[in-house]
This record gives structure tokens, C-alpha cells and sequence, in this order.
């Protein structure tokens, strides 16, 4: 049976593909953005598998722009070393850590592939994927996704806690999210333009690339385990990037209090009858310390959620209210022509 949460060729017949004509004298420019906080040891592990990916992809001119985002390590040293071998290595050194959501949208901004390829650089994306999702791309599609299918390398915690944020996302978004998808997936140039459009600063990238559309297919693969280094989401990082999800896309949590609302005060009403009944039958009944505080208490904690959530959006448009550029770039290193 379809899993009903699987939205990956959403909407899209086959047959309505058209082929894209590739002559292999005519190189494609193939973009890599990696966004990469202290990965120094990660980098040369990364460089070396491209290299063995793609050294007999003669028809692919490949570029590779790293987003440094904000490293306190050697990482930029390290890039700027690995630069001086590989003219393919572009930098963009951010002044900041801006988080990895606005990394890679100063990525995309700056990559300028036919098609563009997001992936981390820890090789848990693996490259030797990029491939096998050219030759989707090229029978037409706009978006190729990579799912995870296994994802024994993610503790039990993470799959299950991911499990649940896709459950949730996609009954209250419009647009729902694929799930098992992360950010590795490769896109045709015209979804980069169009997620290069979006002006909001609030970068949810999961939602973004979902709310794009675009004609999309998945390919299947197992997730490996970080090359080196280790995560840099913490699980209350997971739980903040999950509320900027849901409330990035679904207006739905503040529509629950109307409803939620409106039962409560109609249950109230109920009661209300009941204790005026009993009272005008049986008399002044005094003893109800219990059940009062109950549900007072029960009440004030409803309202705090409620205005919890408010705070939530509000918040939100605060931060956009103020049209604050995304991420601010501390200098962009290319390696010159000729140089
Ligand atoms: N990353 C980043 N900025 C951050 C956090 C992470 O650019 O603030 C990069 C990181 O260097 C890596 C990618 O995002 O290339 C994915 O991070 P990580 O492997 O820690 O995430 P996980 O795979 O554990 O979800
Ligand atoms: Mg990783």
C-alpha cells in the first residue's frame, strides 16, 4: 500500500517529462554546496572521494562552493590550502556561524551550476550518488531527492524523534515534507532560482525546497556514518529546527486554540448549567475547593500554551519585520584564471 506520508513524485506523470538533450562535447557545470563549522578533518576526506567520483565524469565540470559558517577551527585554513591544489574550490567565508539553514542559502546563492547538488561534507551524503541522480535529472526531472531508507547510523532517539516531526509537519502543512529526505538531493537550476527568490530570512530548508514544487523523483540510499568530526545537532537544536518547521509552514497551531477554544468554553457552559441546577434544587453547596483548583489550574496551563504559541508567531514576524539580510559574507575566495 502507499505510505500516504511518501510525497516524493507527488502530482506528476511520467509521461509528462520531457528529456533533456545532453551532447557529451557540451560540459555541464555541476555546483556542490557544502556548508561546512570546524570540519577541518572532515575536508580532506570529502576532497578525496569527489575526486575519485568524478575523475572519469569527463562531461561534468564540476564546482564546489563551501560556505564557511563561522569555524573556529582550522577549516578555512584548510579550505584555502586544498584551494591552492583545486581551482574547483570555491570559498564563502561568512562573518559569522549563521547556522546551517542560512549556509546553505548563501551557497545556492552563490553556486552557478546547470544543476546544483546541496550535501554535507562529512560524506554522510554519499557523492558517489550525484551520478545516479544526473541520469534522472536527465530523463527530465527538476528535482532529484536522495531517501534515506536505512538510517542505522542515526540513534534510535533521532530516527524516532524525526519519525514523529515528519507525522506532525505533514498533518498540519500544506506543503508536506518527503519523508527520510534531508537536504541532499540534486536540483535543476531553475529550482535554484526560485528558491533564490524567497525573500523570508526564517530559512526552514526542508519547507522551502517542498514549497518550490517542481517536478520531482527519489533514489533510495543507506545513510553512512559521519567520516570524522561529530554532529553539530544537539537535541535541542533538533527541537528548536522542529518548531521553526511547523511554524514556518502551518498556521494550523494557532487555529487549534479557536477550536480548542470554543469546546471548553462550550463544556463550561455545560457545567455551569449543571452546578446552577444543582444549586437552586439542592441548595448552596460550599465544599468544591478541589475540583475549582483543578480546573483552574488546568485552564491557566491551556492559556499559557496558547499564548506560548502565540509568542511563537509573533516572534517569527518580529524577526522578519526587521528584513535583515539572510547571512553577511566576510569574503568570497576563487581561485583567478590563469593565475
Ligand atoms: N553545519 C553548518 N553550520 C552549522 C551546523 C552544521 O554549516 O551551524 C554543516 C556541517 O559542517 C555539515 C552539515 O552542516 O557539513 C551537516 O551537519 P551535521 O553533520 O553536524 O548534521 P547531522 O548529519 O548530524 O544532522
Ligand atoms: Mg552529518
Amino acid at each position: 500500500m502507499k505510505n500516504p506520508h511518501d510525497v516524493c513524485g507527488e502530482g506528476m506523470l511520467p509521461e509528462d517529462l520531457e528529456p533533456r538533450e545532453y551532447e557529451d562535447d557540451v560540459p555541464l557545470l555541476l555546483s556542490l554546496v557544502i556548508p561546512v563549522c570546524n570540519e577541518e578533518d572532515a575536508i580532506p576526506v570529502f576532497l578525496k572521494k569527489i575526486n575519485e567520483v568524478f575523475e572519469n565524469q569527463k562531461a561534468i565540470l564540476l564546482e564546489m562552493v563551501f560556505v564557511n559558517d563561522g569555524s573556529q577551527d582550522r577549516t578555512l585554513k584548510c579550505l584555502l590550502e586544498q584551494q591552492k591544489k583545486d581551482a574547483r574550490i570555491v570559498i564563502i567565508d561568512l562573518s559569522r556561524n549563521f547556522g546551517k539553514e542560512a549556509a546553505l542559502s548563501a551557497g545556492l546563492k552563490f553556486a552557478g551550476g546547470r544543476v546544483v547538488v546541496p550535501l554535507d561534507v562529512d560524506l554522510q551524503d554519499p557523492p558517489e550518488l550525484i551520478p545516479v541522480m544526473l541520469e534522472e535529472w536527465r530523463k527530465g526531472y527538476e528535482v532529484v531527492l536522495a531517501r534515506r531508507v536505512k538510517r542505522q547510523e542515526d540513534s534510535w532517539a533521532k530516527r524516532v524523534s524525526a519519525g514523529c516531526f515528519y507525522r506532525i509537519h505533514n498533518t498540519f502543512a500544506m506543503q508536506k515534507l518527503p519523508e527520510n529526505v534531508g537536504d541532499f538531493r540534486l536540483m535543476d537550476k531553475s529550482v535554484v532560482d526560485a528558491l533564490n527568490s524567497l525573500p523570508e530570512s526564517c530559512r526552514f530548508m526542508k519547507g522551502i525546497f517542498a514549497w518550490v514544487g517542481f517536478r520531482r523523483t527519489c533514489i533510495d540510499y543507506a545513510r553512512p556514518a559521519r567520516v570524522a568530526g561529530h554532529t553539530k545537532f544537539s537535541a535541542w537544536r533538533l527541537w528548536n529546527f522542529a518548531l521553526e518547521g511547523i511554524t514556518s509552514f502551518s498556521t494550523i497551531p494557532l487555529r487549534i486554540w479557536l477550536y480548542l477554544g470554543a469546546s471548553i468554553a462550550f463544556l463550561d457552559f455545560c457545567y455551569g448549567l449543571f452546578i446552577l441546577m444543582r444549586t437552586l434544587i439542592f441548595g448552596v453547596d460550599v465544599p468544591g475547593y478541589a475540583s475549582l483548583l483543578v480546573t483552574m489550574l488546568f485552564l491557566g496551563g491551556l492559556q499559557l500554551i496558547g499564548i506560548g504559541i502565540l509568542g511563537e508567531y509573533l516572534g517569527r514576524n518580529y524577526l522578519e519585520s526587521k528584513h535583515r539580510p539572510i547571512f553577511l559574507v566576510r569574503k568570497i575566495y576563487r581561485e583567478q584564471k590563469g593565475a
